[in-house]
């Protein structure tokens, strides 16, 4: 209570969200606010001197303000363990926009509460042990950091733990594995990953792996294979939930097919205002609707940038003949160079998530940042303390409280809560 009290003695304008806070004691189901399983009834934490110009622009701002530090704030994807384990990051330690895009602190200043924190295994450590253990560290070092602030923030690895930590106050991390190659093609891997805390697996990265193929690279399965379809099942059963960034279409729909579950897509865009193959198409937004799933919104410049039309497509694919993808990025921010197209801005990745509103419905669209893991974000979205900007934004264009709160988390948090409860009725079905 005493850190909500110091961060409540900033929030000098918006004063009402503290109260709410000071009133709502954790355990206490009538004072939680409108749609209770959404929010966690935080305090405003801005500076009040950023909240008072922020007024003066548009009175628009109270409103986004309260209902931005209110809801659980959940991000489908983030990058900083690998700065953590690679670079020394300290995320404790406050850092400059130019330096990183997420910390504690910064969290706390965006009204970022949760985060899947990617444990990103890149394709070059194969797919076997090599692998395997390259998580297992990566692991390591984001419980070690974590424990190290236990005061202020915590593991967990369901929904009803994320909402009751918030409610605390607390910020939450969750593990994703990002290359199913880590998995080393094997379901034992699969348990005892689920058993050390991962919560959903990225099937791919870039790189096509013994079960599945990637959007990025030669399709040799054209979709799941007969062990990717089991390694599936057994997901299922855990509660891992399934991620379908950065696999190929026809991975994407076979595991759509093969999924008892609701899944993930923790941070792709939109492919009908992006033409790239890390964007989901229309048919792919209504496949994830009709499975319950949510497509978490990424905010890189080179999958939200409006610029980066069918002729440019037309000129990676010149510049890079043939399915093998892996420098895409690189490829495309030098014609962008080239060309002098101008960078992606937030209004951008609002229309991102508009249309994915629009053509999936309003309970099927989360944000996934890929913060940390891209070079180049749009402007108006350097970090993650800009994420109440996507609040006023999503207000501004006449969604309602409760719509944003089902974007900002709501949804995704409904994701982890379906995907334990088809567990538990897989594993109640085979006796267990
Ligand atoms: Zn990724």
């Amino acid at each position: 209570m005493r850190r909500l009290l110091i961060y409540c003695s900033f929030a000098l304008l918006v004063i009402p969200a503290c109260r709410a806070q000071e009133r709502a004691a954790p355990d206490d189901a009538d004072s939680v606010a409108v749609v209770p399983v959404m929010t966690d009834s935080g305090a405003v934490v801005m500076p009040g001197a950023q909240q008072h110009l922020l007024l003066r622009k548009d009175s628009l701002w109270a409103e986004a303000l309260r209902i931005h530090y209110n809801a659980i704030v959940f991000d489908g994807h983030i990058d900083t363990p690998l700065l953590m384990l690679d670079k020394g990051y300290r995320f404790g330690a406050r850092h400059r926009t130019h330096e990183s895009h997420v910390d504690l602190p910064r969290m706390f200043d965006g009204g970022l509460d949760a985060a899947f924190f990617s444990i990103y295994v890149a394709p070059f450590y194969g797919e076997g042990q090599r692998a395997t253990e390259r998580a297992r560290a990566m692991m390591a070092e984001v419980r070690k950091q974590v424990a190290a602030h236990a005061d202020s923030v915590v593991l967990a690895t369901s929904a009803g733990e994320v909402r009751r930590l918030t409610h605390k106050g607390k910020k939450v991390v969750l593990m994703g594995l990002e290359g199913g190659h880590a998995l080393a093609a094997s379901p034992e891997v699969l348990r005892a990953l689920y058993d050390e805390g991962i919560r959903y697996v990225t099937l791919t990265h870039i790189n096509t792996n013994a079960w599945a193929d990637a959007s990025q690279a030669a399709p040799r399965w054209n979709g799941l294979n007969d062990l990717g379809r089991s390694l599936v099942a057994e997901m299922n059963r855990l509660g891992m939930i399934l991620d379908l960034a950065h696999v190929s279409d026809s991975t994407f729909y076979d595991a759509l097919a093969a999924s008892q579950a609701p899944v993930l897509v923790s941070h792709s865009s939109v492919r009908a205002l992006v033409p790239s193959v890390r964007n989901v198409d229309d048919a792919m937004l209504r496949a994830v609707a009709r499975n319950g799933g949510v497509v978490m919104i990424n905010f890189f410049d080179a999958m939200v940038n409006p610029h980066l039309d069918d002729d440019v497509m037309a000129e990676l694919r010149r510049r890079m003949p043939g399915p093998k993808l892996t420098m895409m990025w690189n490829e495309l921010y030098a014609i962008k160079s080239a060309r002098g197209l101008p960078g992606a801005t937030l209004d951008d990745v609002l229309d991102h998530l508009d249309h994915a509103a629009k053509v999936a419905g309003i309970d099927h669209v989360g944000l996934g940042s890929d913060f940390d893991g891209v070079f180049d974000l749009p402007d108006g979205l350097q970090d993650v303390t800009r994420l109440p900007w996507i609040t006023y934004g999503l207000l501004k264009r006449g969604y309602t409280e409760e719509e944003i709160y089902k974007i900002l988390g709501g949804n995704a948090l409904r994701v982890l809560d379906e995907a334990e409860a088809v567990a538990q009725r897989l594993q109640a079905g085979s006796g267990e």
